[in-house]
């Protein structure tokens, strides 16, 4: 077996982290853990560290780590047929099942399910199929896509243009001109103090139409949106939001596109957010919680709506370009049908909505009231607490301050994963949806002494 010190420099030698500091972590800088094994919410790292993941992963190991029902379906899978591809009417009982599986779980008006790989390329087909539809339809000019500062819908080069986020744009001259950007429903954030959350709906809803109205209605494609803005902080929306922004994209004829690679599967507590807060997309981009993340998989679910139209289109054009070698592993494929089972048999989206709540509240219970606390929020089983430098008078911490990964750095040396933000002040909480109340009493007692100890 290799020693630390082996791994710790070839690692430096040789690997390009995602979303790491290059420089920092060359010169040994940055944090380097070694992840050897993982049981329920805990992981446990080659110092012996046992630490309870109150991220699960990146929130995506959703039923919790070590699931034998998982890794069993997906060695079986292997042994029987490693890969074959989906291409021209190719696939699998894995992938077959799969596909019915999540059908019966989508909202009533999905008709279909097309498998890539991770979140990013989901939303890529998103953006492709938009555009195949809007051209079968004959309108050529209808290809803008408006995202909302503050979403997180990919790293690549539409999906981080979509992405609403300036570290993910800096220096990579994103984003895409087809990108427009609306404002974020974050009522914390709202413009003046002075505004209800009625009024701030109102607000967001007006934004939106003020934009059609000066981009042109005909330019404007579809409008990709979180149920819940994951990544951009943690922030369900205001009341009624949902509701008032399909108004306005009914009025022109704009597709709804619900991001769900946080929400699908369980995390509100609804196995949609589009469930959750009456929501009717056209698409449905899911991943994360489809496989628990054992093995790689997306998926776009189509609407009937868009569905009679691409294939009308192929009728049309011949078959639709468009195709990963991977769409649809078999080894993805039947880790999502373990894990979608697990799911029901163990009442994971009625654990997510209840133990979720139980976290929020005993979180606010416990440190609510604290001077640099400006807020505690979340839906199910996500939460956030975002730290402000004065309450009493609203200032805010600079990112500078790295308050956020201060606090998470407190709290892992006290046996907790937590997650700053990109925005440097909010502390993220998505624990595997497995959480008993026990752990979630672990979560806030550290989260609360982490704070003592930073602020
Ligand atoms: N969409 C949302 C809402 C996400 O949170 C993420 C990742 O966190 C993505 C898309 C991108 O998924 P992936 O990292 O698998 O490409």
């Amino acid at each position: 077996m290799l020693t630390n010190d082996q791994l710790d420099k070839w690692d430096r030698e040789s690997f390009f982290h995602p979303s790491t500091h290059l420089a920092q972590h060359a010169r040994g800088e940055s944090p380097n853990r070694i992840v050897t094994g993982g049981k329920g919410v805990f992981i446990e790292d080659r110092d012996g560290n046992k630490l309870l993941d109150a991220f699960a992963g990146l929130y995506c190991v959703n039923v919790g780590y070590g699931r034998t029902e998982i890794s069993e379906a997906i060695a079986e899978q292997a042994k029987e047929l490693a890969y074959y591809h989906a291409y021209v009417g190719h696939g699998t009982e894995a992938s077959i099942t799969l596909a019915h599986m999540v059908l019966d779980r989508a909202p009533d008006h999905m008709s279909k399910v097309y498998f890539g790989l991770s979140g990013s390329d989901a939303n890529e087909t998103n953006i492709k199929l938009v555009w195949y539809y809007n051209n079968i339809l004959n309108r050529p000019e209808k290809k803008k896509i408006i995202s909302r500062w503050r979403g997180y819908h990919g790293s690549g080069l539409m999906t981080g243009s979509l992405t609403g986020l300036e570290l993910f744009h800096k220096k990579f001259d994103l984003p895409l001109s087809q990108v427009i950007h609306t404002e974020a429903p974050y009522y914390f954030r709202r413009p003046d103090e002075a505004m209800s959350e009625e009024a701030f709906t109102a607000y967001c809803a007006s934004e939106l139409e003020q934009l059609i109205e000066r981009e042109g209605p005909d330019t404007i494609a579809a409008f990709i949106g979180e149920p819940v803005l994951g990544t951009g902080g943690i922030v369900p929306p205001p009341a009624g939001y949902w509701e008032a922004i399909q108004k306005v994209l009914n009025k022109y004829d704009i597709l709804l596109i619900a991001d769900e690679v946080v929400t699908g599967f369980g995390r509100l507590g609804s196995v949609f957010g589009s469930d959750h807060y009456g929501m009717k997309p056209d698409l449905i981009t899911i991943a994360k919680g489809l496989t628990s993340a054992y093995a790689p998989l997306s998926g776009t679910i189509v609407s009937d709506k868009m569905w009679k139209v691409l294939e009308q289109g192929t009728d049309e054009n011949g078959p639709i370009g468009h195709g990963w070698t991977y769409s649809a592993h078999p080894i993805g494929a039947a880790a999502g049908v373990a894990n979608l089972e697990l799911i029901d048999k163990l009442g994971l989206v009625e654990n997510a909505g209840s133990v979720g709540k139980y976290l929020n509240d005993q979180m606010r219970a416990a440190i609510g009231e604290h001077a640099n606390v400006g807020d505690i929020r979340g839906e199910g089983m996500l939460c956030a607490v975002e730290f402000m430098a004065d309450r009493d008078n609203r200032g805010f911490f600079d990112a500078s301050d790295k308050i956020g990964a201060k606090i998470a750095g407190a709290m892992v040396e006290r046996g907790v994963i937590g997650r700053a933000m990109p925005q440097g002040d909010i502390l993220g909480l998505a624990p595997p949806l497995c959480l008993t109340e026990g752990e979630a009493d672990k979560i806030v007692e550290v989260t609360a002494d982490a704070v003592k100890s930073v602020l």
